[in-house]
């Protein structure tokens, strides 16, 4: 519901036209958006700051959105912030006169370093004020920490730091602390940051030739500059979900403006989209409930690691350009090249390029059997060499997303599945088409599944076949697939995915390894990791080991001022949020302890997980993508006891 702005893009902005973004400009909008709750009011904020920006100094509007977002390149790029807490704190006390104690100490009495790292620059006199920061040289600053790498360049980090925290005014110091930290924790989801795009661009839109229009709202009723909105919003996320790299996006939009957007910034071999998700389902009934009358169609869940494979070409493929991603848009390709030396194996001659969603499962050739995950996550996750390769991998095609030179994600689920099987080969135990059936009754599915897992499969994936619902949702955890896993019947309809942050001393038998830990989901709204439960079942002693010394070097004196527990769960050892691990659990309930969307259902009371066992590690997930505060709300609904206990209390009411 965008209302008309009074905001003027250029008298408003504290610069010029043609002069570098003061990164005072973006510490103040983002101490803006920090300061109110309201989303609507945060893409107010934002959206005015980017159209000063598009009237005065657009090359300035890349590095704004990474910012923003605490991002510095595409996911692909592997190029991250988040340095060690340790380090800043030397940063910060070598800047201000101060010892590496007192630092931490006032970071502890503040609870956040960011805040005492501000009020330390306050206090501190510059014999001569070094210039003020541009938004751009941070940005290009941040990026160079990031890619310093090894033990020696510590110290370089360091100094960088340190040059840009002198200059630091205001409230600036804060917002680079948190960036450096990795979290800017001022509740700015990247959709409202696509949405402030959006307004900004309705308002005042770019112009290739520089023309500015301050003003484009001006002369449209509020309904017909609501629409405007709606379709900037609309054509800037597909295009950013076809294509996740704002480079691309941004320049795209400067140059020919939103409306053509689409035609100049389009899925690329090379360029990983972001995938389509499945909601869990508990059983085949809900199914047939939510796809009544439409035509389904059922495939086996493979328990692998996703694998989106990306061939280049124009009149022929590119084969040595070939590259594999992950869930997360990381580029794999070092790990599969027993994968990719097999690429000619399964395109016809009628592929010059494209783009294929797949499943990489272990596989045991002799034996024609597909293996669990866990001998899938013994390879070697980088610069794999192929003689050294073990495990071999079956993978499972399941999706055609680009063909020849076209991008087929608006096309129907059937008309991509006919194109795979039309230009593909299958090579047994090294390329197959995910086993499939069409189902039409509850009783084929539930044969179907039973099928699935006799064939070492997880469960099946229910899709929608045809009408506009069968497209390829992209980025979306969409209702069009569902996930119907085996042990939907037992416990809670799927696992979770949630974040370690606490370790408890094992006793006994587990002296000198954690013996439990505290686990938290996150959300996303509030930016918060949020207790669900303490878990010391479903490790082997090995696990145990094996965890214990990995999650060392995550280990934090004090718990993150967002951080949500209570002083009874107070861990041994407080963790930095880094790993995710999968769990199951036998049910979900409410509980006045544990913090996990609290005051979503209850206003003081959580949920937490009843009997959680672990899984296993998700190193294809960061803490960000661990399952969310209002997925946990959805699931808790979702149980049968509480669905029964809700249509009694309606009946009774
Ligand atoms: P999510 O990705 O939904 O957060 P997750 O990573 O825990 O959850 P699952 O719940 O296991 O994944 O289910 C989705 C995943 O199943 C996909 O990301 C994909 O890797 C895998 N998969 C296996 N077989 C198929 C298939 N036939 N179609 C789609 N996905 C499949």
């Amino acid at each position: 519901n965008p209302a008309k702005s009074k905001y003027h893009p250029i008298d408003d902005a504290c610069w010029s036209k043609g002069q570098a973004v003061p990164y005072l400009a973006l510490a103040k909008t983002l101490e803006a958006i920090e300061g109110t709750s309201a989303r609507l009011k945060m893409v107010e904020i934002l959206s005015n700051y980017f159209r000063s920006v598009i009237a005065l100094t657009p090359e300035d509007l890349l590095p704004s959105i990474y910012m923003c977002l605490n991002q510095l390149a595409p996911a692909y790029h592997s190029l991250e912030l988040g340095i060690a807490e340790t380090y800043l704190m030397k940063a910060v006390g070598q800047s201000t006169g101060r010892s590496l104690a007192q630092v931490r100490a006032a970071a502890r009495a503040a609870g956040d370093l960011a805040a005492a790292a501000a009020a330390a620059r306050h206090t501190q006199r510059t014999l001569r004020a070094p210039p003020p920061l541009a938004a751009r040289h941070v940005f290009a600053a941040l990026q160079d920490v990031a890619a310093m790498t090894g033990q020696a360049s510590v110290n370089k980090k360091i100094a960088k730091i340190q040059t840009l925290f002198v200059a630091c005014r205001h409230c600036e110091a804060k917002y680079l602390i948190r960036s450096l930290e990795g979290k800017l924790r001022i509740g700015l989801a990247e959709q409202s940051v696509l949405q402030a795009l959006a307004v900004a661009t309705a308002t005042t839109p770019p112009h290739p030739q520089g023309v500015t229009v301050l003003d484009a709202s001006k002369g449209l009723s509020t309904e017909e500059f609501k629409a405007r909105v709606d379709e900037h919003a609309l054509i800037i996320k597909t295009t950013y979900c076809e294509c996740p790299d704002y480079g691309r996006v941004v320049a795209a939009l400067l140059q020919h403006g939103v409306p053509s957007l689409p035609l100049h910034c389009r899925l690329e071999p090379g360029t990983p989209l972001k995938p389509m998700l499945a909601h869990p389902t508990r059983g085949v009934h809900e199914i047939f409930d939510r796809f009544e009358g439409e035509q389904l169609t059922c495939e086996w869940k493979y328990d692998g690691e996703r694998a989106q494979l990306h061939v280049p070409g124009d009149a022929a493929p590119r084969l040595h350009h070939a590259a594999v991603f992950s869930r997360n848009q990381e580029n794999n390709t070092t790990k599969y090249p027993d994968v990719l030396r097999r690429l000619p194996s399964l395109l016809k001659p009628s592929v010059t390029s494209c783009v294929l969603d797949c499943e990489a499962v272990a596989y045991d050739v002799a034996n024609k059997q597909i293996l669990p995950f866990q001998v899938l996550s013994t390879r070697k996750r980088k610069d794999a060499r192929e003689e050294d390769i073990k495990v071999q991998v079956c993978v499972f095609v399941f999706d055609l997303l680009y063909l020849n030179g076209r991008s087929l994600v608006r096309e129907h689920l059937a008309t991509r599945r006919q194109l795979l099987r039309e230009h593909f080969n299958q090579v047994p135990g090294e390329w197959q088409f995910a086993t499939s059936k069409d189902c039409s009754t509850m009783e084929e599915v539930q044969q179907f599944l039973d099928e699935a897992i006799r064939g070492s499969c997880e469960g099946l994936m229910v899709k929608m076949l045809t009408g506009d619902n069968s497209r390829y949702d992209i980025a979306r955890r969409s209702h069009n697939w569902l996930k119907l896993k085996k042990d939907y019947l037992e416990g809670c309809g799927d696992s979770l995915d949630v974040v370690v942050i606490g370790g408890y001393h094992g006793k006994g038998k587990r002296a000198g390894v954690f013996g439990g830990f505290l686990l938290a989901c996150y959300d996303p709204d509030t930016e918060e990791y949020q207790s669900l439960c303490k878990i010391g079942t479903g490790f082997s002693d090995d696990d145990l080991h094996k965890l214990s010394t990995a999650l060392k070097e995550h280990v934090i004196d004090a718990p993150r001022n967002y951080y949500r527990f209570d002083a009874a769960h107070r861990p041994d050892v407080w963790l930095a949020a880094a790993c995710v691990w999968e769990v199951r659990c036998a049910d979900l309930s409410l509980s006045p302890a544990h913090r996990a969307a609290r005051g979503r259902l209850h206003p003081d009371k959580g949920l937490s997980l009843r009997f959680p066992r672990f899984i296993r590690e998700r190193d294809d997930k960061t803490p960000e993508q661990a399952t969310s505060a209002q997925q946990i709300v959805e699931m808790y609904l979702s149980q049968d006891q509480v669905k029964n206990q809700a249509a009694k209390q309606t009946s009774h009411d």
